[in-house]
């Protein structure tokens, strides 16, 4: 509740306003997707999410999740209905304590009729029970849920939430997380941030983590399974806590040799992009049959199979990088993808050259030099590279050569100083790959419209190749294979997503 004290004039104001009866025909249903041009139905309009409050109980054995998620919203039009995006059977939802009518429609889509409609910028609570089975949903034909031997996962991008909580599913909508999951002892539930307390009680044992930073409902996530945890604190004193499941077998030793090196890295790193961003730090690896690794917030996911040669400590690299390039700043339309992948992979470059293994401009020699002209990489647009190949490896790879390009050309005072500055200008927000030109631009006090256009947008290899001087490396022949490349390939192996968007086997498997 609220007190307010009105002055004259806005008591007579609200009297006026009391006098005129309120108009349904003014009010209309928010839209079934939020307009992003790659997934059209992702994500709601009419109104925004700044948090969530997810109470849950998972049974490992059977995969049955049950819950009630708590929506605190504020509208953003005069709203008759509005949509959640979801997949579980819903057995009931309140609108501010009122019962509301519902109905599932298309692929993912939640339809919420309020008893009485909403006013524009007005604050809305919305309640919704359900329970299911998530691994037994699809839409558009696949899943994003992972059952494993001892539970299940919800991790992937750009979908993963429909198949665990009701949400607006989007990156232009984040909002911070409250997650409490009850399971069977013995059982551990992993979530994003930080683990706020534990409690146990006839067999079962609740968790709850705490999101406090607005987070993108893709980099939400959620394990049950048995792990082993560790924890820790990083130089910078920034709370670690990593997660590996007791049974990844031969994999194991090499997962938490890479993984266990996660606050070394995020301090590393915090070196070029400024401060860690968050509360909180981590990573874990359930032992399911996935291949990809995903950023997800505080806490990345990685699959076993990405350290089934040895450790693998440029993949960290690369999900810790999206804490502050996709997470800290995130894509305002999925087609901004380079924003998240061409400087995920750059980080791997700046780590290889830390590490002795080939400085960036080796990394970037060999590259360009890997691909012939007529090789179909060079069809892929980064700016702009449509669903289809929204996660192709020359998003990565011609993604980072755009950044080495940009290196040489502005120097690099002006470039590590954008790398920098960019985390902080777009802090908890969204950006597009205008919005980086434009920045780079003002920064470097340089007009560079030619340049990004050249490596992000025209489907031809760039007639000029990304170094300053690879003349002489030309001239001695191919550039020779860096000692880290194989490394950094290996965070693109054959892709596995059981995605319905079609991505091709040149797809990269890191996230
Ligand atoms: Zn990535």
């Amino acid at each position: 509740m609220h007190r307010r004290i009105l002055a004259p004039g806005a008591l007579a104001a609200a009297s006026v306003l009391l006098a005129i009866p309120a108009s349904a025909a003014s009010h209309s249903p928010g839209a079934p997707g939020i307009g992003d041009a790659y997934y059209p139905a992702y994500g709601n309009g009419g109104y925004d999410v700044s948090h969530y409050d997810l109470r849950l109980k998972y049974q490992p054995a059977t995969d049955e999740l049950e819950g009630t998620a708590t929506l605190l919203a504020r509208t953003t039009q005069d709203l008759s209905r509005f949509n959640l995006d979801f997949l579980l059977e819903v057995s009931e939802v309140r609108v501010n304590g009122v019962k509301a009518s519902f109905e599932a429609s298309g692929e993912h889509e939640l339809e919420i009729t309020p008893k009485t409609p909403l006013a524009k910028g007005s604050a809305v609570t919305v309640v919704v029970r359900y329970r299911g089975v998530p691994s037994s949903k699809e839409a558009y034909g696949f899943t994003s849920w992972h059952r494993t031997p001892d539970g299940g996962v919800g991790a992937n991008e750009p979908e993963a939430a429909w198949w665990w909580f009701p949400g607006n599913d989007h990156p232009l909508d984040k909002a911070t997380f409250d997650v409490s999951v009850l399971v069977p002892d013995g059982s551990q539930a992993i979530s994003n941030g930080t683990l706020q307390s534990t409690s146990s009680r006839a067999g079962w044992t609740r968790y709850n983590w705490r999101s406090n930073k607005p987070q993108a409902t893709y980099l939400a996530t959620l394990a049950v399974g048995r792990f082993d945890v560790t924890t820790g604190t990083t130089e910078s004193g920034i709370p670690v806590v990593n997660a590996y499941s007791k049974d990844l077998g031969d994999n194991y030793g090499a997962a938490r040799a890479s993984i266990e090196r996660t606050g070394e890295i995020a301090d590393w790193l915090s070196g070029y992009f400024g401060p860690y961003p968050f509360n909180a730090l981590g990573g874990y690896v359930p032992n399911t049959t996935t291949g990809y690794a995903l950023e997800t917030q505080t806490r990345p996911f990685y699959s076993p199979r990405q350290f089934a040669g040895g450790t693998n400590t440029s993949l960290v690299v690369h999900e810790l990088a999206h804490q502050w390039y996709g997470d800290l700043v995130s894509v305002a339309e999925w087609k901004d993808i380079w924003i998240n992948e061409g400087f995920a992979r750059y980080a791997q470059w700046l780590w290889s050259e830390h590490e002795g293994e080939g400085t960036a401009q080796e990394i970037a020699d060999y590259v360009y030099a890997s691909h012939p002209a007529d090789d179909a990489f060079w069809t892929v647009k980064p700016g702009d590279p449509g669903p289809e190949n929204q996660f192709h490896l020359a998003v990565y790879d011609r993604g980072a050569l755009t950044l080495q390009a940009l290196r040489n050309e502005i120097g690099d005072d002006a470039f590590f100083a954008i790398l920098k500055g960019w985390p902080r200008k777009y802090a908890h927000g969204n950006a597009t790959v205008a919005d980086f030109r434009t920045y780079a631009e003002q920064v470097s006090g340089k007009p560079l419209a030619a340049l990004f256009d050249t490596w992000l947008f025209q489907p031809v290899k760039p007639a000029g190749p990304a170094a300053l001087d690879a003349s002489a490396a030309r001239r001695a022949g191919a550039p020779e294979r860096p000692e880290s490349w194989r490394k950094i390939a290996a965070t693109n192996t054959v892709h596995e997503h059981g995605h319905g968007h079609g991505h091709g086997l040149e797809g990269a498997d890191t996230h």
